[in-house]
């Protein structure tokens, strides 16, 4: 028996020196069995390569330390099917339910049905198996500790019986039976000839005992480690631990140095001897090495692949030649892949992601929720929308999914089968459809009505009656009537990308790992709540890999530890910035610092990373970048890491700042994208982009128009200016066109808004809410209070109307949610009550202002409903106004008094209507006098119902200077309205609709506030 520590640095040739005394076992004896283990199959891959590069060898097993072991029990004729991740995953789920059903579970039973918790308690398990921790061990070792211990070996004990139980064990549990299997019987694997350990740094407990055991039956023993004979220097000091526990394992051991020269190049092998090393002399220039920092990891990922695809293009790399590394591999992967999408540079990620961040299986998950959750509004309408379901035998597609989204806004609907049924029976007995509110001048745009709705009624019934659910019943069940339901909507057929199919097939396992996980528990009937939960749960447990064959290149994504022991000739090294890598090292909750000890487990702190990252950084043979991350998510500034700092204190040259607005020559872009973004700023596309020609073009009068409207003095032609359909606008806003007072002041308010609101005629859309939206507020109290008036004996006498306003608000509110569309909240009782409250301090307050003004109209319509308009003579053109005067007051000398009710007190000043936002008082005031021929008008207020007061802007105290003048009263106030509806005429025939913010900021409803530039948000 001869036992061989081989060690030296990083590529200084320990591999080759394996293949080497492989190549002479072969040579005397070419039917030798011998084996290569390495620490996962990216190694395997990679040792088999470089064997074949020097001729291969027949009959050598190259595998990880789980092929051994499987090889062993193989040989024993003991082969045991290994459970799949999944199946673990379920079968914990279900020992966690087992023994806490025995009230066994306190002080885990807050978390227990937490993804979180299953996956830590996977992860604890199998470290316990690889350090050879029994279950009965735990359970013992718990009784000197706390009881959190305790339900750990419990949970652990019966996990492991349930595994036992089926026959099956799980892939830590293969190497527990392998070892034991050396133990039981000397002579199993004593055949192997040679057996190599190549590429790791640390062994657990397992490993350890089945190389002892090997040991002693097979005449050689390689075991190679980085580092040196005397493991002086700080980045060898995690392979120290390791040499020393070989020897503590193997004291036969003789250990030996590699004395052959490192391959690297300069600057790399600088790296290598300088890093960690105390006061390190920095060298100059440094070819093949470089590093960036950047804003934030999205751009550590796009600098990154741009540095890769550099490689690639100008020094002739293969795409499986390139690597990156990275510490936390959820916080780069969908920045990585969204780059390499963009920049054409497939890539290969070792790790999986969990099934629900699939697309096609969150949208599963949705459309599962329907039926439990009421049918809401938007789960409803993104289930028709998703193409991961085929609903053609329901008459369902994309475009039913907008008309339903038309229907909810009309019947706001928040949820429940029952509000899509009554909304679009309503629409069905229509014979058009509902005018728009503002004007009712158009219908609404699409909107079912009629056999229409009723059919989209059938349709959307017949879906919810395919997703209705079974009793309850066990989990088998439930999984079968899934799979029926998958099979009808074409669901696995609908999986178009490679992503997509991983995660299908990862759905397929987990539904037979929930049936496998019944039958190991026993069927125990659940309702459908329980099984989507169960669903959910174990799909969060589990990941899935995107399938990209090994016979397609492709960059590898590497975690750190599985760089260890691969070569490459350029690889990246990224998020070297605080507390990413080195990774902050926190105690284990579940498994103390004495306690792994005690069992040998691996420490949790001191885990010597800087090991760690002298493997990453030396895993390259060319070229190396080391990037790192300067902005936190918080906006914090990221420190550089330590060993960021380590590496930068050998090289003289500074660190490359990528900025993402600072310039960068056309010559490093690395997509169309870029090429474009970087030709339109530079001012021009050269020729060899000719086919890029039209896009840049289409982008370079973006970029004009963006820089145009972000400049400050909004006079650009992008502001706002429809001059060239000035006569279109001319013509639909002409002499015929009747305005109404609301219009002209969303123009005085802010043109662009009109622009968007009237002449392109669109509605913010808002999803339906429980409630009242303000508009339909204004309407109920508006509707109370003309009623009330009307049916007050006297409506001159406050008694008199507070009397009726008691019978009639309760009449109205009870009609309101039906008339006005809106769905009450569950405080709307409690409304009500405001409502009524704020409606007679409104009769009271009213009554108070002024004696002798007694009511004589209410909602009275001018140039509506026959009713001539209110018509102005400006400029020798006649302009139409139409109007509903909320109330009209008369005095003994039969003047008129204009009221007009606001449900908000803002913008209700003397100033607003010197500004032009508001022209409503004045213009009511005329229409009563010219319009109506009600009499003279000397007085008009607003009074603010929810604020229970008027406004300040009141017709006889309205005034404004104008040169030496001072105007006064009404007429002053005519004539300042009449001056705007002037401008507000010019400006929309002559096509000026530039966007100003109106002063106290933009109105979430103005429609334009999605995309408008100038956009100041506001409450209102
Ligand atoms: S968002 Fe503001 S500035 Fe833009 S159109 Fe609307 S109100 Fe005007």
């Amino acid at each position: 028996m001869s036992i061989t520590i081989v060690v030296s640095p990083s590529a200084t040739g320990k591999t080759s020196q394996c293949i080497h005394r492989l190549k002479q076992v072969l040579a005397d004896n070419p039917l030798a069995p011998v084996w290569i283990v390495l620490p996962d199959r990216l190694q395997a891959v990679a040792f088999r390569r470089r064997l074949a590069a020097v001729g291969g060898a027949i009959g050598v097993h190259i595998g990880t330390f789980g092929d051994l072991y499987h090889s062993i029990l193989f040989r024993a004729d003991q082969p045991i099917p290994v459970a799949s991740d999944t199946v673990i995953y379920r079968l914990i789920k279900t020992s966690i339910r087992d023994v806490a059903a025995q009230g066994k579970l306190v002080h885990y039973t807050p978390i227990a049905d937490k993804p979180g918790f299953i996956s830590a308690i996977r992860d604890r398990f199998a470290e316990l198996k690889r350090a050879r921790v029994l279950p009965e061990d735990l359970i013992e070792t718990a009784k000197k500790h706390d009881t959190s211990l305790a339900e750990l070996g419990l949970l652990y004990a019966d996990y492991q019986a349930k595994l036992q139980a089926m026959g099956w064990a799980d892939p830590e549990g293969v190497n527990w039976l392998a070892v034991e299997e050396l133990e039981r019987d000397p002579a199993v694997a004593s055949e192997i000839r040679l057996l190599i350990v190549d590429g790791f740094d640390s062994f657990n407990g397992s490993q350890f005992a089945a190389l002892r055991l090997l040991s002693e039956r097979i005449p050689e023993l390689i075991i190679t480690l980085p580092g040196t004979l005397g493991m002086e220097r700080t980045a060898h000091r995690r392979f120290a631990r390791s040499l020393e526990m070989i020897k503590t394992e193997l004291p036969d051991a003789a250990e030996e140095e590699v004395s052959g020269p490192m391959h690297l190049p300069g600057p790399l092998a600088n790296l290598e001897r300088g890093i960690f090393e105390p006061a390190p002399t920095p060298t100059e220039g440094q070819p093949g090495i470089s590093f960036v920092e950047t804003c934030s990891p999205v751009d550590e990922a796009r600098e990154a692949l741009r540095w890769v695809k550099a490689r690639i293009i100008r020094d002739g790399l293969r795409l499986d030649e390139c690597a990156l590394v990275t510490p936390d591999p959820e916080r780069y992967r969908q920045h990585l892949r969204e780059a390499g999408e963009e920049f054409g540079v497939p890539l290969r990620f070792t790790h999986g992601e969990a099934l629900t961040s699939a697309p096609g299986i969150a949208a599963l998950l949705d459309l599962l929720e329907l039926p439990s959750q009421g049918w809401p509004r938007r789960l409803t309408i993104e289930a028709l929308r998703a193409p991961y379901f085929d609903l053609t035998q329901f008459n369902l597609d994309t475009q039913k999914a907008d008309l339903l989204e038309l229907v909810s806004q009309f019947g706001q609907v928040v949820g429940g089968l029952g509000q899509w049924r009554e909304s679009l029976e309503r629409l069905a007995l229509m014979e058009q459809p509902p005018p728009t509110e503002e004007g009712g001048d158009l219908p609404a745009p699409m909107l079912p009505h009629g056999e229409a709705a009723a059919s989209l009624w059938e349709n959307l019934k017949a879906f919810s009656d395919r997703l209705a659910l079974p009793d309850t019943g066990p989990t088998r069940t439930w999984v079968e009537w899934l799979e029926d339901l998958l099979d009808e909507l074409y669901f696995f057929e609908r999986q178009e990308t490679d992503r997509d199919e991983a995660s299908a097939i990862g759905l397929r396992g987990a539904l037979r790992a929930l049936v496998l996980g019944e039958e190991v528990s026993g069927e125990a009937p659940m309702e459908y709540e329980a099984f989507l939960k169960e669903l959910r749960s174990t799909l969060e447990g589990t990941n899935f890999q995107e399938r990209l064959e090994w016979s397609h290149p492709a960059v590898l994504v590497l975690r750190v530890l599985e760089a260890r022991g691969l070569r490459f000739k350029a690889v990246v090294v990224l998020g070297l910035s605080e507390g990413l890598f080195p990774e902050v090292e926190r105690e284990d909750p579940f498994l103390s610092e004495e306690l792994r000890a005690e069992l040998g487990l691996e420490p949790r702190l001191q885990r010597e990373q800087g090991g760690l990252f002298y493997q990453a950084v030396t895993r390259s043979d060319r070229f190396l970048l080391l990037t790192r991350p300067t902005m936190a998510e918080d906006g914090e500034r990221w420190e550089p890491s330590p060993f960021w700092t380590s590496a930068r204190l050998l090289f003289t040259d500074e660190p490359v700042v990528v900025r993402p607005d600072a310039p960068r020559a056309l010559a490093d872009a690395a997509s169309a994208e870029e090429v474009l973004f970087l030709a339109v700023r530079k001012g021009g596309l050269p020729r060899s982009y000719t086919d890029l020609t039209q896009r840049f073009e289409g982008l370079r009068l973006a970029r004009d128009v963006l820089e145009a409207r972000l400049g400050d003095d909004g006079t650009s032609p992008f502001e706002g200016d429809l001059s060239d359909v000035e006569e279109a606008l001319r013509e639909y806003f002409g002499p015929d066109h009747i305005w109404s007072p609301s219009r002209l002041e969303t123009y005085g308010t802010c043109p662009h808004w009109f622009y968007a609101a009237h002449v392109l005629q669109l509605e913010p859309r808002e999803p339906p809410e429980f409630g009242y939206n303000p508009r339909q507020l204004g309407s109920i109290l508006h509707a109370i209070l003309e009623k009330a008036y009307m049916r007050a004996e006297d409506p001159g006498d406050v008694d008199s109307v507070l009397a009726a306003l008691e019978v009639v608000a309760p009449e109205e509110f009870q009609a309101a949610p039906e008339r006005f569309g809106f769905r009450p909240s569950p405080l709307w009782d409690v409304e009500q009550e405001h409502l009524l409250e704020k409606l007679t301090e409104t009769v009271t307050g009213i009554v108070e202002l002024e004696d002798g003004w007694t009511p004589v109209a209410f909602e009275r319509v001018f140039g509506l409903e026959g009713v001539p308009p209110l018509v102005m003579e400006i400029d020798g053109q006649k302009v139409q106004l139409h109007g509903v005067i909320d109330r009209v007051d008369k005095n003994e000398s039969g003047e008129l008094r204009i009221l007009d009710y606001k449900s908000g007190s803002s913008h209700l000043g003397p100033q607003d209507l010197v500004e032009g936002r508001r022209l409503q008082l004045p213009i009511y005031a005329l229409g009563a006098r010219e319009a109506l021929e009600m009499g003279e008008p000397v007085e008009g207020l607003y009074w603010a119902i929810l604020a229970g007061r008027r406004g300040w802007l009141t017709l006889s105290r309205f005034s404004y200077e104008e040169g030496e003048e001072t105007y006064k009263g009404p007429d002053a106030a005519f004539r300042m309205a009449t001056r705007h509806v002037r401008r507000i005429l010019e400006g929309v025939r002559a096509g000026v609709f530039p966007p100003i913010p109106p002063r106290g900021g933009c109105p979430s409803y103005c429609p334009a506030a999605a995309w408008c530039w100038r956009y100041d948000p506001a409450f209102w």
